[in-house]
């Protein structure tokens, strides 16, 4: 595999922004070597600047579940494009959105579109905070919520209910309102509850959390979270940005059979088009400016590129729920493929799926919460990663992410996928 033209790209890039690029993790630095410039995607396929071809397990982080250039969704978009791009006003198409949501999600009465993630779960916090008229916050280790302040924070050591800032600029005034719980265990946020429950405004978590692997809440602890919510009075918002319209159309709760008072939307809901949003009971959801005193605004929030891009997206998953049984389908095979893989081959690893989403962990111990998937060893990840890269598989540059099938993927690509581990986990054997 050659990279000569996209190692040209990286080298003037890296004058002029940042690391050489517009988000982190896109800088490969954890994997060992320098990215590939993208050029084209096309269904489950992506194309270098080098000619280079690949199976995409990564579709832009989670959007695109139906691959790239969803023939639909292009048409849809360059029809909407030809009669202008923003109009900074109200449109038909952001009501249709948000109906098709609502109606089919049970704990989303009315909702609002942003632009990122970021935003979504940042405004969630100040409604949820505005709301209650409290000051604290609780998130979970190994949980990403987005880059906000309040949610730049880790967990402190000593006291139970003070965190500090993961990243510098974040102050510890902003640290001291946002508490960080342990993933899956009910002794710690039961202590917490006790300790501060009165002063919690919410609890943010992503059910299934898609940011240090892939790692489900396990029920009991679900379960747990909505009672002590519940019980204090504290808000429980899921961040859905991955989750949502992934795992099933009607996102983690539904597979939880949990009711939020909030939930958090991005990725697929804007189809590949920079969208997030936040929704649930009304009587929380009215609280928000024009109607009530809770700010939040947006110069590009529901524009109409975005909208469609979003709608044409979730309305064929809506109509087409085999789609959800054909992606658990392929997961499932290639999960199998690689357990028999690293079986036959002799490496430790573990593994988490839920639906499309899948994590192959290089550790010998099941992977719960933080803690355990920071057992996985991330020297042998970089050599699975690049092996499988040479052999045109795109994998997500990091250990500690997702894996994602799209409806683009067919069987052959992923048994194709499943015989090009077998030789890169030669390689990572090498290591022992
Ligand atoms: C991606 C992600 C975010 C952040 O969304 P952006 O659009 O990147 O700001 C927040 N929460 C979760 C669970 C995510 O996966």
């Amino acid at each position: 595999m050659k990279l000569e033209r996209s190692e040209k790209l990286f080298e003037a890039s890296k004058k002029l922004m940042p690391g050489g690029v517009n988000s982190p993790v896109r800088a490969f630095s954890s994997v060992g070597m320098n990215p590939p410039f993208m050029k084209k995607g096309q269904g489950a396929f992506l194309f270098d600047e080098d000619g280079n071809q690949y199976i995409d397990y990564v579709a832009s982080w989670g959007p695109l579940i139906l691959g790239h250039c969803h023939p639909e969704v292009v048409k849809n978009l360059k029809e909407v494009v030809e009669t202008g791009t923003s109009f900074g006003a109200p449109t038909e198409l952001e009501s249709k959105v948000a109906q098709l949501v609502i109606d089919s999600i049970p704990s989303i009465e009315m909702i609002r579109m942003v632009n990122s993630g970021t935003e979504a779960t940042m405004t969630a916090l100040r409604l949820a905070r505005g709301y209650t008229g409290r000051s604290k916050i609780v998130k979970f280790s190994g949980n990403y919520h987005g880059h906000s302040d309040a949610l730049l924070i880790k967990a402190g050591s000593g006291a139970l209910t003070h965190g500090v800032p993961s990243s510098p600029g974040v102050t510890e005034e902003t640290a001291k309102n946002t508490i960080t719980a342990q993933f899956n265990s009910i002794k710690n946020i039961e202590a917490i509850f006790q300790e501060a429950g009165e002063e919690i405004a919410a609890v943010i978590i992503e059910p299934i959390a898609g940011n240090m692997g892939v790692v489900p809440m396990t029920n009991q602890f679900a379960q747990r979270l909505r009672e002590l919510t519940n019980q204090y009075g504290s808000l429980l918002i899921f961040d859905e940005v991955m989750t949502g319209f992934r795992v099933a159309f009607e996102g983690a709760q539904s597979l939880y059979n949990i009711q939020p008072d909030l939930t958090c939307f991005g990725k697929i809901i804007g189809g590949g088009l920079p969208v997030g949003a936040f929704g649930g009971r009304k009587e929380i959801m009215e609280y928000l400016s024009p109607l009530g005193p809770v700010y939040q605004a947006g110069t590009l929030s529901g524009n109409p590129l975005a909208m469609m891009a979003g709608y044409t997206t979730l309305k064929i998953l809506k109509e087409n729920p085999e789609i959800y049984k054909a992606l658990e389908e392929k997961a499932i095979k290639l999960e199998a493929g690689l357990k028999e893989k690293v079986k036959a081959i002799g490496v430790g690893a573990s593994f988490n799926r839920v639906g499309s989403m899948l994590c192959m962990f290089f550790t010998d111990v099941e992977v719960t919460d933080f803690e355990t998937a920071s057992t996985s060893d991330t020297e042998k990840y970089g050599v699975f990663f690049r092996e499988m890269l040479a052999q045109g598989i795109y994998l997500a540059p990091s250990q500690f992410e997702a894996t994602f099938i799209s409806a683009a993927h067919t069987d052959e690509m992923i048994q194709q996928t499943i015989d090009a581990a077998g030789h890169a986990l030669k390689k990572v054997k090498e290591l022992d």
